[in-house]
């Protein structure tokens, strides 16, 4: 673990008190089109002091008041996805075996899948909540089966038929979206059946994975992979806010690439996305 001398705002909590626990997993080795979500995690910590506040209008309560312990960088191999994965999986199944909530900031949207190696071993009906622009079903990218466009037919192989709940999909290949119609729940374009799946995994533990790129294009650009036609920062948060009271086991903020919105703003929508998401988990 590289310990930076910078943790997310609000987020400086002991270890050993931390109900909530973050680190950054800066792998972008599989990224198809542009990579740079390895610099997300410090960019974040970066903008998050001075350009985020600790508390939420939205939902009146602070960072302070969860104790949240950031735990810095894993040092991961950029060349070695599975090096990498069992990184992550090492750490999530860490900070879970300590009773902690594990909180993961990619990185490219592979990073998920060490995450739910982790959880999936120990939570045998995990269910995954899903909100991302593209399915990543695809069996194999470019002939590799480690990519942050297959990542959730490999979590599919975990988890199984059905336990897959997917918000916001507006790209994809014909072959996974017909593949994904026999497999997982699809909300396309929107999160209209956020209602439907909170219902469907209310009784089981849950992972929640938030690839950025959800988000409409004008809200984010600074992903690797933009796609017009998406959620609203609104969108996202009241979707977010919903999965309010279920057990969640885990979650992920991944693919916000810095370097591609020199504005800035793209970083701060992440903070913005992270600090909600930890809120409502506390
Ligand atoms: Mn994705
Ligand atoms: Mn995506």
């Amino acid at each position: 673990m590289n310990k930076k001398a910078t943790v997310f705002i609000g987020c400086d909590c002991d270890y050993g008190d931390a109900r909530v626990v973050i680190f950054g997993a800066p792998f972008d080795g599989t990224a198809s089109f542009r990579p740079g979500t390895r610099f997300a995690p410090q960019a974040m910590r970066a903008s998050s002091e001075g350009g985020i506040e600790t508390y939420s209008l939205r939902q009146k309560k602070d960072l302070s008041d969860i104790c949240a312990c950031d735990i810095g960088d894993l040092v991961l191999p950029y060349g070695n996805a599975e090096q990498a994965l069992r990184a992550i999986e090492d750490t999530v199944a860490s900070i879970a075996a300590d009773g902690k909530l594990p909180v993961m900031i990619g990185g490219e949207h592979l990073v998920t899948l060490g995450a739910v190696r982790a959880l999936a071993a120990t939570n045998r009906d995990l269910r995954v909540i899903h909100f991302d622009a593209h399915s990543d079903l695809r069996d194999e990218y470019y002939g590799q089966k480690l990519s942050h466009a297959t990542v959730m037919r490999r979590v599919w192989e975990l988890v199984g038929d059905g336990r897959i709940f997917q918000f916001g999909i507006r790209s994809g290949d014909r072959e996974e979206t017909e593949w994904g119609g026999r497999h997982v729940y699809t909300n396309y374009f929107n999160a209209d059946g956020i209602d439907h799946a909170v219902r469907s995994v209310k009784n089981y533990p849950v992972y929640l994975s938030v690839d950025l790129d959800v988000l409409d294009s004008s809200v984010l650009p600074g992903t690797g992979t933009p796609e017009a036609g998406g959620l609203s920062y609104g969108e996202l948060i009241d979707s977010v806010l919903k999965l309010s009271g279920l057990n969640i086991a885990g979650a992920d903020i991944n693919e916000l690439s810095p370097h591609y919105d020199p504005s800035g703003a793209s970083t701060l929508v992440a903070c913005k996305v992270l600090r909600e998401l930890l809120l409502m988990l506390g």
